[in-house]
């Protein structure tokens, strides 16, 4: 069943920031570190708090509360809440769900590099997020192992260097805008020396979850690479889209900077049509192409958020039949040992 409040969507000026810090490293260092404070600020009291309680299986919540003020008071159902919120169903085991179902460590010539798609090279930027997501399909990727110090970038980059069939970088993670501007322009400005890269694609769930992020500088220094800059947001409720978001995307739209979505089918949040409709209507207002609709992965501890690829199809044909072709994402899946996603037609 669909919980209501699931297809509820809220208007996108509701959402005012006027008691937030204008920097966003402020912001996330003021992040809520714990369900209980998140719940806290959602007016949850003791009592309700102790029945939604759940381990959190080692992975720790971070809330940043540019994101949290988006979610709806006193309403356990609410799709933010539920995207970040431990819940028993991540205790569930199930051996077809696993640490790294991907078997990206197959395709990991060095720490730091996932060379798995031809033409493409991923760089593990930063270890770390602004928001721990219960569904991420890299919850279990061992960052610590993987986590570059700046120095050793040039391990990786020489990596690139000597691989010149690839023409463009994907800066991932963890989340590669939550490095500080000198770390990340240090690291745009390496690759830009690199001859045959072409394009740089910057994988980040900040423009939504902590859109201050967005600076004019962050901007001006896309605008001004050699490369042609793509930034696939991750969003997967209309709303995460809020006006702060809006104002995020018209400065990277100003700066010439490509805007592209990938969400994750997620149950409980969006496999529903009205959701997704509205998603995909609220992106496009924003300047923002609904781009990807993932199946999502069998990473350990997220069961309870999957949904079939028959279901997925189903609602994927709902959407073709009701909006314009453009508003509709492609469904894919990541499966390993593939050369590329796998696209699935609507059923
Ligand atoms: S922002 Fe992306 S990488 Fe980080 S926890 Fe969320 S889904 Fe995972």
């Amino acid at each position: 069943m669909i919980p209501q409040s699931a297809t509820q969507v809220e208007p996108l000026s509701l959402i005012k920031h006027t008691s937030l810090p204008e920097d966003w490293r402020v912001q996330l260092r003021e992040a809520y570190r714990t369900p209980q404070q998140l719940l806290s600020s959602l007016g949850f009291s003791a009592e309700q708090q102790k029945l939604m309680l759940a381990d959190d299986q080692g992975f720790t919540t971070l809330v940043p509360k540019a994101f949290a003020k988006k979610m709806r008071p006193h309403d356990p159902t609410d799709p933010l809440l539920l995207q970040v919120l431990p819940q028993a169903g991540e205790a569930i085991v199930d051996p077809s769900f696993n640490d790294d179902p991907l078997e990206e460590a197959r395709f990991n010539p060095m720490p730091g590099i996932v060379h798995k798609y031809q033409g493409r090279a991923l760089l593990i930027a930063a270890g770390h997020c602004a928001i721990n997501c219960r569904y991420c399909f890299r919850r279990h990727y061992p960052y610590s192992d993987q986590k570059r110090a700046r120095s050793e970038w040039q391990q990786s980059l020489s990596y690139i260097e000597q691989h010149p069939d690839i023409e463009e970088i994907i800066l991932s993670g963890g989340d590669p805008l939550a490095l500080t501007d000198p770390q990340l322009f240090e690291l745009i400005t390496a690759i830009e020396a690199i001859p045959h890269i072409k394009r740089l694609r910057i994988h980040s769930r900040l423009p939504i979850v902590l859109p201050q992020r967005i600076t004019l500088e962050l901007c001006q220094r896309l605008e001004n690479c050699r490369l042609t800059c793509v930034l696939v947001v991750h969003a997967n409720h209309a709303n995460e889209l809020a006006i702060d978001v809006a104002q995020a995307c018209e400065r990277l739209r100003q700066h010439k900077v490509q805007l592209l979505n990938q969400s994750v089918l997620l149950a409980q949040i969006n496999d529903n049509l009205a959701s997704l409709k509205k998603l995909s209507e609220r992106l496009f207002d924003l300047g923002i192409m609904p781009y990807y609709l993932h199946l999502p992965d069998h990473v350990a501890g997220t069961k309870h958020f999957f949904v079939s690829l028959e279901r997925g199809q189903a609602i994927v044909a709902q959407m073709q039949a009701c909006m314009s072709g453009y508003l509709v994402p492609k469904l894919v899946r990541e499966e390993p040992g593939k050369l590329s996603k796998t696209l699935y037609s609507p059923a």
